[in-house]
């Protein structure tokens, strides 16, 4: 998608600090993180949000939460971490392109804000 921010990073159009790349997914470090170890995976292809997935998209869900583990790991936080993604304004969604936020490294509280 022409003016999406992430399609630009996973096209590597924007800089940004990819952690893992796979064929459908990329990594990188979030810009603003809330924890010592923020990433996000998202599909190189544009899909506005979780609410857009479908039966169909099973094999790209089954890629993303690889990639997730693979961070996790990576990062060393495979003990416990958040994955959180937020659809729509009331969630919080400020980028329209599907992200799963890794969060860890730090004790949280439940629930969320
Ligand atoms: P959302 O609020 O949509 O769930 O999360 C969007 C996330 O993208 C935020 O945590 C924000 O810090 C991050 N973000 C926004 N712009 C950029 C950018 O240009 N580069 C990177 N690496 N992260 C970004
Ligand atoms: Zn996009």
């Amino acid at each position: 998608m022409a003016d999406c921010l992430f399609c630009k990073i996973a096209n590597h159009e924007i800089d940004s600090e990819i952690v893992l790349e796979t064929e459908g997914t990329v990594a990188f470090r979030d810009i603003n993180p809330v924890a010592p170890s923020h990433v996000l995976v998202i599909p190189k292809r544009h899909v506005v949000s979780a609410h857009e997935l479908g039966g169909g998209d099973a094999g790209l869900l089954g890629e993303l939460f690889e990639t997730v583990t693979r961070v996790a790991s990576d990062a060393g936080i495979a003990e416990g971490y958040r994955v959180v993604t937020n659809v729509g304004a009331d969630a919080g969604q400020t980028v329209h392109h599907l992200h799963l936020h890794v969060i860890g490294g730090r004790s949280m509280s439940w629930p969320p804000g």
